[in-house]
């Protein structure tokens, strides 16, 4: 039975991940989501790969997902003409207009309105905040005169960030604008947003996808900058996903208090019950080596500790020498951790009164009475997979399944913790339909003669209304 771990694991395409024979290698290994980066993305490469994709999981029968990242705001410098290298007490102007190549004095900024938007004191961090610059001044028009606080090679295309600066770019380039519409012709699973800032910003994304998308494309808001740590609320209200993505959100922050952010941002996700990946430098060392190193591998299983639903791998496959065994790695670790009962996620019950309470209700008892009872699997009956992301929150110890004829949803609620989604279409009546899916469960390997299993279900099946009935059944028989 291909792979049966709970904790998902997101995979970064790249020319290390080409081939058809590595993708598949991979999935077997135990990717449940490949990741489109926009920032190095080219159109008819990434068109062949999400074909190579849906192939692999039709030959499969598995529904892997793919998520889009759209680029966002993302500042940079430009080409840098030889080998540039700054000492701290220089001084450099960052010019923007038309690009140009740049040198020791002057660089170029991929960003119009950077002289507007930015004040003396503040701070210009590039290459992951490898360099530090302070402004010194700006014309306001297109020159901005920066001394050098911490120095080294400046190399071209480098990444800017600047935490104290109020950037006053829109959340959707006009790139991300052609990127998400692009990304809606391919029917992607899920959408993200980097350098979110406002639940405005989410807003955009969504307006954007229902204008261009055949069905509704879930977001996941990339959490990297200091603004969307303070406007967490709002933004998990308008979004179906968080990515702690650690890799920018390090150089926005101070790196030491990434730690706890990734707690509370976790526990906030759980307590809305959508999903949140940790992202960045989880098995960095395997990019060019077999072995990960402790701290590594204590990074991946502490994340599953604090409630992570995915894992994501940047590097390590897009460019790594080693794409599949450093999956085979991962899922070993997550095996090993994920049972464990020491991993507590919030446990406050759903409130009354809240939309869709009854639901949330079964769900939740559901997943209380499986961890009670010893149930092998939680199945459940859904069009929209909305009791998929109920049950998942609540992290029972059992599988769970999810049959749905929605053939949308199936790879999207792939990214889900603990969720196996199944194509189904016969809806007779709740008897038969339990019997049908409970065989499938079997035949799939989730079940065994003797196995306790709850079956939840909207009464009468045929409405396929709200989820409000909860089954308890031992298995008695088991097809194969
Ligand atoms: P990126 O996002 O790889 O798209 O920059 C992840 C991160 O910043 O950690
Ligand atoms: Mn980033």
């Amino acid at each position: 039975m291909p792979n049966q771990k709970k904790t998902k694991i997101v995979a970064t395409l790249g020319p290390a991940t080409s081939d058809k024979e590595t993708l598949k290698a991979m999935i077997l290994a135990g990717v449940d989501v490949f990741r489109i980066n926009f920032s190095h993305a080219n159109y008819d490469d990434v068109r062949e790969r999400v074909e190579m994709i849906r192939a692999l999981s039709e030959e499969l029968g598995l529904y892997t997902a793919i998520l889009a990242d759209l680029q966002g705001p993302k500042l940079r410098v430009g080409v840098m003409s030889g080998e540039v290298v700054v000492s701290p007490g220089d001084t450099i102007t960052f010019r923007t207009g038309k690009p140009f190549e740049g040198n020791a004095e002057e660089v170029y900024m991929n960003y119009e309105s950077f002289p507007q938007d930015v004040k003396p004191g503040e701070r210009v961090l590039l290459d992951d905040g490898k360099l530090i610059f302070e402004i010194e001044s700006t014309d306001k028009k297109e020159k901005v005169v920066a001394k050098v606080v911490q120095g080294g090679p400046l190399k071209s295309k480098k990444g800017v960030n600047l935490p104290n600066t109020n950037i006053s770019l829109p959340a959707l380039t006009e790139k991300d604008v052609k990127d998400a519409i692009f990304a809606c012709s391919l029917k992607v699973d899920w959408m993200a947003l980097s350098f979110v800032r406002h639940s405005e910003d989410l807003m955009d994304l969504q307006k954007l996808i229902e204008e261009h998308a055949e069905h509704k494309i879930p977001i996941i808001a990339k959490i990297e900058k200091p603004e969307a740590v303070e406007n967490i609320d709002k933004i998990v209200a308008y979004c179906d996903g968080l990515m702690v993505a650690r890799g920018d959100l390090g150089v926005e922050v101070p790196a030491q208090e990434v730690p706890l952010i990734q707690k509370r941002l976790v526990i906030r996700a759980k307590k809305a019950r959508i999903p949140v990946i940790i992202a960045t430098q989880m098995m960095e060392t395997m990019i060019t080596s077999l072995t990960p190193t402790r701290a590594e591998v204590n990074d991946v299983a502490n994340s599953v500790m604090d409630g992570a639903d995915a894992v994501m791998l940047s590097g390590e496959t897009s460019v790594g020498n080693y794409p599949v065994q450093v999956i085979e790695k991962m899922t070993s670790i997550l095996k090993s951790v994920e049972g464990s009962e020491l991993i507590k996620v919030p446990h406050d019950p759903p409130q009354i009164r809240t939309v869709r309470y009854i639901t949330k209700s079964v769900c939740y008892h559901a997943a209380l009475m499986a961890n009670e009872i010893g149930a092998k699997a939680i199945s459940t009956l859904t069009n929209s997979g909305y009791t998929a992301f109920q049950i998942s929150a609540w992290r029972p110890s059992a599988h769970i399944l999810v049959f749905t004829s929605n053939k949308a949803i199936l790879s999207q609620l792939n990214l889900l913790w603990g969720v196996k989604a199944f194509y189904y279409d016969r809806f007779v009546s709740t008897d038969e339909t339990i019997e049908d899916v409970n065989a499938i469960a079997c035949k799939k390997g989730f079940l065994d003669v003797g196995d306790m299993l709850i079956s939840l279900a909207a009464m009468p099946i045929k409405d396929k209304g709200m989820v409000n009935t909860l089954r308890v059944t031992e298995i008695e028989s088991c097809p194969v």
